[in-house]
């Protein structure tokens, strides 16, 4: 029987524990057994008891349940080679040679940098005695299988990520909040949103909510953007608007790629005689129970995910399970973090149109 092996790693993000519960059951609906791999790498480094057989019950209430049951982790030993030869003797030991990963891109950059040296490390196993030939010899290729897990909806190539519609959600609801107080006092709040290079989350909580304002990374402000804020914003309170909302993403940035703070803003609108307050929702946005579209997409890509393990070669190239236009697809990994990358260095180098191309390109 194949074993399969499933993580959640990197920040967690709600929707995880439908991916695990989605690949402990299909895995055992096609006759695999599953392996849950608790603390993310650092379990897969551990080994022992951070690596357990799971059945159908052990997954049971999974679906619901916000953040990862299986723990996640800041894993340095798999940074270094010797961490990651030591991963692969706990998997071979465990009989497990496919991983199913459900993480950010960095956990998923870790994953397929362990599969290209896993031959290699195989052989330095082998010569420094951990193992022996015949324990190595029935798993030449390790199969790895990402699913993106991350609320920013920040990778390349897939439409939505795990957790991001959730975290939107908790966004909206936080916000609908502070709207009381501002409209009962016509006070003005500058929200902050998480996102360091992906303003997917401020820009859909300000369409959500009917922000006045927000501020993203991929559009810096332009030179003079306090007055022009203060205009849209006088001119929706002569309208009777009695609250005013600006929503601010941890990377938003002016066109001389400045930092922008929320008080920073606070203190333009507090100028402009308004009663102002900052509020930072933080790891609010990250909590809680998934949102009904996280619960369906990291189900569908969680079954996805096995089916890829089933048809890999070693040929083929790591893939990671994506949605583009309401469809579940694979996309090459590496392809998928570099794009990713990319993203984020045309933000850093202002080149605004090209990050914006290479973040829709499929
Ligand atoms: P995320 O997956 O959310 O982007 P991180 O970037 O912190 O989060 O990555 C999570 C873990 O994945 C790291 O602590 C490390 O163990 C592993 N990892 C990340 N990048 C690499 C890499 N380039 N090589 C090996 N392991 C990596």
């Amino acid at each position: 029987k194949r074993r399969i092996g499933v993580m959640t790693s990197g920040g967690d993000a709600p929707g995880m524990n439908g991916s695990v519960r989605a690949v402990v059951r299909m895995a055992l609906h096609s006759n695999c057994e599953a392996y849950a791999i608790y603390e993310g790498y650092d379990g897969l480094v551990k080994g022992g008891d951070m690596i357990k057989e799971m059945q159908w019950e052990d997954v049971r209430g999974f679906l619901s349940e916000g953040g990862t049951l299986i723990g996640t982790a800041r894993c340095k030993e798999f940074m270094e080679r010797d961490g990651r030869r030591t991963a692969a003797k706990n998997m071979i030991l465990n009989g497990i040679d496919a991983l199913i990963i459900c993480g950010g891109d960095g956990s998923l950059t870790g994953a397929d940098k362990f599969r290209g040296e896993w031959p290699s490390l195989l052989e330095e196993l082998v010569e420094k005695k951990e193992l022996t030939a015949e324990q190595v010899a029935p798993f030449k290729h390790l199969n790895i299988v990402g699913l993106v897990g991350s609320i920013d909806n920040d990778l390349s190539m897939t439409d939505a990520t795990i957790g991001c519609y959730s975290s939107l959600a908790r966004i909206c609801e936080a916000i609908d909040s502070v709207d009381t107080t501002a409209t009962s006092h016509q006070r003005a709040f500058v929200v902050e949103t998480m996102g360091r290079h992906c303003g997917w989350l401020t820009l859909m909580a300000g369409v959500a909510t009917g922000a006045d304002f927000i501020f993203i990374p991929e559009q810096p402000a332009k030179e003079g953007w306090e007055g022009g804020m203060l205009n849209i914003i006088r001119k929706h309170r002569a309208m009777g608007k009695r609250k005013t909302i600006v929503i601010v993403a941890e990377g938003a940035i002016d066109e001389h790629l400045n930092k922008i703070t929320p008080t920073q803003i606070k203190e333009i609108l507090s100028g402009a005689g308004l009663d102002t307050r900052v509020t930072t929702l933080g790891h609010v946005q990250r909590g809680g129970r998934p949102a009904a579209y996280d619960r369906m997409l990291s189900t569908l890509q969680g079954v996805e995910a096995v089916k890829a393990v089933l048809e890999a070669t070693p040929e083929t190239p790591s893939p990671v399970i994506c949605m583009i236009e309401n469809k579940i697809v694979r996309r090459p990994l590496l392809e998928a973090v570099a794009q990713t990358k990319k993203v984020a260095e045309a933000i850093e180098k202002k080149q605004f149109e090209t990050a914006m191309e290479l973040r829709d390109a499929e």
